[in-house]
């Protein structure tokens, strides 16, 4: 049988995550997402009114299937943790099972099971801040919504990944080295997710031979990096300083996903993978 692909952030048809859902759809897999919440509502009605047709061809032709949408808060791991003002904000209270757990029980009850799990998905309130202008308070909400979210997914989602199974979460390279303006703590985030790669390839590899990789990608203007607010600088910078001088597309990030996540790959564990047209190897700006 095909396999079967979670991917959690996906909310629109210009971010790493569509654009993997579509790699994976491609080379034949059944695609389930997970939606932000507060974009859930927006997101189906585009999806239903075919506002994201052009992006759903498929090379054979054929637009890409979304088995179905599960709306998710990846911040929140069950409902006790959810606070009363976002039980009752009404863009939560329109929706339910959106809590890690309940959304690996959902599609528990759906389909069983899932062979792949993709985590795109980040939100650093303070980005725009330096760290040294940083509140505890949004420091740790970055790293809530980015990193540990990743942990709460592979902790939960775990009994529902087949064995053989594959991980794969974005990162980029503020981790290891300075990029002004990428604030908020979100570069102490991507540094987190990058460490908890290893160890959760350690320990998801003994328990269950399951793969945990990741993806330093380069820049892409997606909302979420729109958001940041230089997101274009990043892009020119790229296209001027890297080894190969074009604009990097979501589709180059999706193919190298699927590879990943595919048996082509399957003794690459605990790595983070570099798909950013090579910028990370430059030393000196040229
Ligand atoms: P995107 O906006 O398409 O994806 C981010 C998604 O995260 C959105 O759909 C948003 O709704 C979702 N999200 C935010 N908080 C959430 C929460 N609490 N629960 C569930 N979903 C939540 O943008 P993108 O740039 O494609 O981001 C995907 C991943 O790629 C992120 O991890 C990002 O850091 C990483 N990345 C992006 C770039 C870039 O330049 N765009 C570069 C390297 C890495």
């Amino acid at each position: 049988r095909g396999k079967r692909a979670f991917i959690a952030g996906v909310a629109d048809d210009n971010g790493y995550g569509w654009a993997i859902a579509k790699a994976l759809a491609a080379a034949g897999a059944e695609i389930l997402v997970g939606t932000w919440v507060p974009a859930l509502n927006i997101f189906e009605t585009s999806l239903r009114r075919g506002k994201f047709d052009d992006s759903r061809r498929l090379p054979n032709g054929s637009l890409m299937e979304i088995a179905k949408v599960y709306p998710l808060d990846a911040v929140f791991d069950s409902l006790e943790d959810v606070p009363d003002d976002i039980k009752s904000n009404k863009r939560y209270s329109g929706s339910s099972n959106w809590t890690v757990t309940e959304v690996a029980e959902s599609i528990k009850n759906d389909f069983g099971s899932i062979d792949i799990l993709v985590h795109s998905l980040a939100n650093g309130p303070e980005v725009t801040k330096p760290l040294l202008e940083t509140s505890r308070k949004g420091y740790l909400a970055a790293l809530s919504a980015s990193s540990y979210s990743f942990i709460s997914l592979l902790q939960h989602f775990l009994p529902i990944i087949n064995p053989g199974g594959a991980t794969i979460s974005l990162t980029y390279i503020a981790s290891e080295r300075i990029i002004p303006g990428y604030g908020g703590g979100m570069s102490s985030a991507k540094a987190a997710l990058e460490s908890d790669t290893r160890v959760l390839a350690f320990e998801a590899g003994r328990k269950k031979q399951i793969r945990v990789n990741a993806i330093s990608a380069g820049p892409l203007g997606s909302r979420a990096a729109k958001a940041i607010g230089f997101i274009e600088k990043m892009i020119e910078y790229s296209y001027a300083n890297a080894p190969l001088q074009k604009e990097l597309s979501a589709d180059e990030v999706g193919a190298a996903a699927a590879f990943l996540v595919s048996p082509l790959s399957s003794a690459i564990t605990g790595s983070v993978v570099y798909v950013d047209n090579g910028l990370n190897t430059m030393g000196l700006a040229c």
